[in-house]
């Protein structure tokens, strides 16, 4: 049994190994959401491109209303009206002002911007009732925020809305983004069928299956589901095989146990599969296996994550260690390993002390930090029912076998880390 640091350093290793997902393909903006950028983007465009207006009001001359006062107020001579996405046509000179409204270019001649709050129009005449406090108030000036050239995003970035915005912003419509692994998926087991099917005796709903499509999608991977096996040598030979053809990774879920239906392991070695992992100390999850092939077309590894059947098992392990090993073959540089928090239990949480042990429940925000609520219920890795609505787990290190509710426990967020 590995300890858990050292399985997911292994699944690490073995993900930068399985990478070679440099192929980058070219994506729009619409359609970059949550994609990982495969370039650096810099920029030729200043941001903002050139000096504008942060208010509507007026554009000025700092000296001419410096001055300005209630009770002795600046007047100057109305000469534009400059509206956004217009050229201004005029020079600003001594004694005279321009309307000026919200990102409109500032005119030549005027450095400061008086907002509009603070004028009124006597006689066609700006009145100007306050000075501002510097020179250049309300003036956003090009550059200001970045300068064309430095770099703007870098590579291995996940694009969500921000990073989209400063790409649009800058007029880069086609985003080079990394290809996303594929990710199969196969259901071992001679008790399951499809959940549209009517139940015979003895039978269960596959739900691993449908498990991992969710949780693949929203690691950034592309699930492909390949559907039921059975518990039989020559199937799984086959189902593996073909699996390994069309994916990056493929995860099978159950017969990665000790009993007598049990094969994965042996097809795996069958296969010329390597296995580097074939249990790890963490509960549940136990019988975690995890084997490289060679793709002999290419210099590609695809790697294999024989999950166990009990579906917590299943989402536990997946979410330890499947999840960040997806996002960096995926191409994400930072980030792609879970978040821990430290909170204070609130009930008492028990292990067996010989693995470290993972207990689902919610992290609550509270004024100090985070509690962390254990679920209500059987906490058994057959239990899925009490996993819903659960966003976190709580982590009981080997070695303890009691942390004692008010005490302070690691909390590993599932779902995006
Ligand atoms: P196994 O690891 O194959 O021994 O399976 C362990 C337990 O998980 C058994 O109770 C199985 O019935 C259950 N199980 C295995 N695969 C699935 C699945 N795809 N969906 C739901 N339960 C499963
Ligand atoms: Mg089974």
């Amino acid at each position: 049994m590995l300890p858990v640091k050292e399985a997911e350093l292994i699944i690490l290793n073995l993900a930068d190994q399985a990478s070679g997902l440099s192929d980058v393909e070219s994506v729009s903006l619409p359609e970059a959401a949550g994609r990982i950028l495969a370039t650096a983007v810099t920029s030729d465009l200043n941001f903002p491109h050139w000096d504008n207006s942060a208010m509507d009001g007026y554009a000025v001359r700092y000296e001419d209303v410096s001055g300005a006062e209630e009770h002795q107020p600046a007047l100057l001579q109305l000469v534009a009206e400059i509206g956004a996405g217009t050229q201004p046509h005029v020079s600003i000179k001594a004694g005279q002002a321009a309307r000026i409204l919200t990102g409109a270019m500032m005119p030549e001649g005027a450095d400061t911007v008086i907002i509009q709050e603070v004028t009124k129009i006597e006689n066609n005449q700006v009145v100007i009732l306050k000075a501002p406090t510097s020179q250049g108030e309300f003036v956003r000036y090009g550059g200001q925020y970045y300068k064309a050239g430095e770099p703007l995003l870098d590579a291995g970035v996940v694009l969500n809305a921000p990073e989209i915005a400063v790409l649009a912003a800058v007029g880069c419509h086609q985003i080079p983004v990394y290809r996303q692994p594929k990710v199969a998926i196969l259901s071992t087991g001679n008790e399951l069928v499809t959940p549209e099917k009517t139940l015979s005796s003895g039978q269960i709903f596959d739900s691993n299956q449908y498990a991992l499509v969710a949780a693949v999608k929203n690691a950034g991977g592309v699930p492909v589901p390949l559907g039921i096996v059975k518990d039989d040598p020559e199937a799984l030979k086959l189902a593996i095989s073909q699996a390994l053809e069309t994916a990056d990774i493929v995860l099978s879920t159950g017969g990665v146990s000790v009993g007598d239906y049990d094969y994965v392991e042996e097809i795996l070695s069958r296969l010329r599969g390597r296995i580097h992992i074939s249990s790890v100390a963490v509960k549940p999850g136990k019988p975690l296996t995890v084997a490289t092939f060679s793709k002999p077309e290419t210099a590609q590894q695809v790697l294999y994550f024989g999950l166990p059947g009990n579906p917590v098992s299943t989402l536990v392990t997946f979410w330890r260690f499947v999840q960040p090993a997806i996002k960096k073959i995926a191409g994400l540089s930072n980030n792609f390993e879970p978040i821990f928090l430290p909170a204070i239990t609130r009930q008492d949480l028990r292990s067996d002390g010989k693995r470290e042990s993972y207990l689902w429940g919610k992290l609550i925000p509270v004024k100090q930090g985070f509690e962390f609520e254990l679920a209500g219920g059987t906490h058994a890795s057959a239990n899925l029912i009490n996993l819903a609505l659960t966003n976190s787990l709580a982590v009981v290190p080997v070695g303890e076998k009691l942390i004692p509710a008010g005490a302070e426990v690691q909390v590993m967020q599932i779902g995006n880390g």
